[in-house]
């Protein structure tokens, strides 16, 4: 996969590739600053998830957001005594997530969540392990609307809508990754909720139907914002 660890972490360092790694800066052009940010909730610690809670000093992006994780991703990659029994080239997952999490737990502005907790108005945490070991997803209601944000649930939509049982490498339990991954395509077929996807091609919003074999990705349609008349 790659080379050695010293590509991971040069990798990890630019966010994984000069594309990723605009979450502060989008974020900044849609009006809002880092500093406004009070909460961020994690679907799971990897790498391409976390690496842009801190700049490049290791400091926090977001000085005033308490850190939420599950208590499952956060007491198997946040262990330091399981991450030093490693071998050098299986910790830098484990690297990464320590680093990423330090400034906000310092500051005391970690704290864990378990499954079924409700983090904010409307926003529930649910169990979607298997990718990683506390991997979870997060239901947002309001009024008749619902849309789960369902983290690293798919990869490869090409592949993985035709075929849920198809694991990717970085699955902690793929075997649990595939029964998880079939629980929430069916789910989301049946409630015909919204499903936001972090791997998801752009706009990375739709809705989930079932195909003759398989599932669908419906995305959402874009269309130009009404203005409200000067
Ligand atoms: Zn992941």
């Amino acid at each position: 996969m790659f080379d050695d660890v010293d590509d991971l972490f040069t990798l990890a360092t630019a966010c994984i590739g000069p594309t990723l790694g605009q979450v502060e800066q989008n974020l900044r052009a849609s009006g809002y600053a880092p500093e406004q940010v009070d909460t961020i909730l994690m679907t799971h610690l990897h790498p391409d998830h976390v690496c842009g809670l801190v700049d490049e000093n290791g400091e926090a992006v977001y000085p005033n957001a308490e850190l939420r994780a599950s208590e499952g991703d956060a007491d198997f990659w946040l262990d330091e005594e399981r991450s030093q029994a490693l071998p050098e080239e299986e910790r830098a997952f484990f690297t990464m997530a320590q680093e990423a999490v330090a400034p906000y737990q310092e500051a005391g502005r970690f704290s864990p969540f378990a499954p079924g907790d409700e983090l904010l108005m409307g926003i529930v945490a649910r169990d979607a392990h298997g990718h990683t070991p506390g991997h979870a997803s997060f239901m947002l209601n309001s009024g008749d609307d619902a849309m789960l944000v369902w983290g690293d649930v798919v990869h490869s939509y090409g592949v993985q809508f035709a075929d849920p049982s198809v694991a990717i490498e970085f699955d902690s339990d793929p075997e649990q990754a595939v029964h998880t991954r079939e629980a929430v395509l069916e789910r989301a077929v049946d409630e015909k909720h919204w499903v936001a996807g972090a791997h998801m091609p752009f706009p990375g919003i739709g809705h989930i139907v079932e195909d003759e074999e398989g599932y669908r990705w419906l995305p959402i349609e874009f269309a130009p914002i009404a203005r409200d008349s000067e």
